[in-house]
């Protein structure tokens, strides 16, 4: 137990209940403070959230899990929640000229023998393998979820031209842009190559997990284990001038604005808002902060009257050629059972950039019908099957690095004091996915662990 001078637990707040907040704030718990999350909306998760209409539970903005992401799986663990969760289907299915070809991310096997790719491509790869094999260790090696840093040295050209250098043209049409128009929104051209090796060798060679409550679920048994105020939104986070507390200022919905000391906080929000709170960050950090991408996302789920049974996959992602803005369709329904019920299917629809903002003013019905045409246009039929549609709108979404940036990205997280009482968690530190924020939050904590245990 940490003790204040009066007696009493030494206080730490935490700013953000999304999964960094969460993690963060379970660790610091657990090593013994009196631990407060603020999180400004009513329920908790942010971006790692399940919402739930008519049976079917739709995860509306993280919906993937990888058996890589070894921070998430060790804190299931450690909460006693492993059983919920099963292993996924491995498979995700790419389309070309209109024929799904299905591949398991943990089969080198299917990679070679898959009618995806013609001989030649495949040649290509081969003859490459040794330059992919090396750079893959290297980032695998060097390149840690919170930190990207160890990628620098493949910032020299975009997420397009390194596949087209090592992997070929076809490989870089068909597979790699529609897997990093997943992951971050936007064409494989705008996407430093740091990036893409930091995607491939964190989950390539891996399967998938998932609980049949939902993505959000993880969030919502972190949080009723933690003291966590609902509906406060946190205007600043400021250090005291002799530097022993912080000052927090916050409003409940319509309230008035309330100070309150804490010997630390972790601030785990999304970048730009972690620039607005934080006052005391230097001109260039605020800089660096309001220049990561944040754009936003559309995500339309279509409920099925019945599972396509033909579909084994978890996602069919689509190159250009395919379709001019659906990026990945996820089929919700194989990754467990419960999300969607019994016998139904639940598709939900991924698509790039252009497409999200053209349409972010758009009406849900607007957009649900226009998913629907677009959906018949791929699988003929499918449109009969509909009997819910839900549309989901994020801002911040998911955020890449442009070519060049990486070096800015360390020389801001090299910035950040590691013994200041305010510490930063969130997915800019790194790359878009739970498991970095997870892994941020864990070791914002522990530097906050350590900065006070250090003043006993
Ligand atoms: C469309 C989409 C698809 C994705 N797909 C995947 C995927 O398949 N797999 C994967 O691993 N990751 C995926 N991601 C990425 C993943 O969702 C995020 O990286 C991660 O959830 C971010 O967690 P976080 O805690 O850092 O931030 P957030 O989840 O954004 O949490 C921040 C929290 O802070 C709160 N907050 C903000 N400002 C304030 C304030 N002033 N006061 C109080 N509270 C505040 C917010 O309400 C929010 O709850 C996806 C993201 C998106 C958008």
């Amino acid at each position: 137990m940490h003790i204040d001078t009066q007696g009493n637990p030494e206080r730490v707040a935490v700013v953000g209940g999304g999964i960094a907040g969460l993690a963060a704030a379970y660790r610091l718990k657990s090593a013994g403070y009196r631990v407060t999350v603020l999180e400004k909306e009513e329920h908790v998760g942010g971006r790692m959230h399940t919402v739930e209409r008519d049976g079917y539970l739709m995860d509306v903005c993280a919906t993937h899990l990888s058996d890589n992401y070894t921070h998430m799986k060790e804190l299931i663990d450690t909460i006693g929640l492993s059983l919920e969760y099963r292993q996924s289907s491995a498979e995700v299915g790419y389309m070309r000229e209109g024929t799904v070809h299905r591949l398991r991310l943990n089969s080198t096997w299917d990679f070679i023998r898959t009618g995806l790719l013609t001989p030649a491509a495949k040649l290509t790869i081969l003859r490459n393998l040794g330059i992919l094999i090396r750079d893959l260790r290297h980032s695998g090696k060097r390149a840690r979820w919170y930190d990207l840093s160890g990628n620098v040295k493949f910032d020299t050209e975009n997420s397009q031209q390194y596949a087209r250098r090592v992997l070929g043209p076809e490989v870089a049409d068909h597979i790699i842009d529609p897997f990093m128009a997943a992951q971050c929104g936007i064409g494989s051209e705008h996407v430093s190559a740091a990036d893409l090796l930091f995607a491939m060798s964190k989950y390539l060679g891996a399967g998938l997990f998932a609980t049949g409550r939902g993505i959000g679920f993880l969030a919502q048994s972190l949080a009723g284990q933690l003291d966590v105020r609902h509906g406060v939104q946190v205007l600043e986070v400021r250090e005291s001038a002799a530097r022993d507390s912080v000052e927090l200022t916050s409003r409940r919905s319509g309230g008035p604005a309330e100070r309150d000391l804490f010997s630390a906080c972790v601030v785990a929000v999304p970048s730009r808002a972690a620039s607005e709170i934080v006052p005391d960050l230097t001109d260039p950090q605020k800089e660096y902060l309001a220049s990561v991408p944040s754009e936003p996302h559309i995500r339309a789920f279509l409920g099925l009257q019945h599972a396509p049974q033909h579909e084994t996959a978890t996602g069919i992602m689509l190159s250009r050629r395919e379709h001019p803005s659906i990026c990945l369709i996820s089929f919700e329904h194989n990754k467990a059972p419960g999300l969607a019920p019994e016998g139904k299917g639940l598709l939900g629809i991924y698509r790039r950039l252009e497409w999200n903002r053209q349409y972010w003013e758009a009406s849900d019905e607007e957009i649900a019908k226009q998913t629907a045409l677009d959906i018949e246009s791929l699988f003929p039929g499918m449109c009969r099957e509909i009997d819910m549609t839900y549309v989901h709108r994020s801002l911040p979404s998911l955020s890449w690095h442009p070519p060049g940036t990486i070096a800015q990205l360390s020389k801001f997280s090299e910035s950040l004091s590691p013994a200041s009482r305010v510490q930063f968690a969130g997915d800019y530190l790194a790359v878009s996915s739970t498991n970095v924020s997870l892994a941020s939050g864990e070791a914002a904590a522990a530097r906050v662990i350590e900065n006070l245990g250090g003043l006993h």
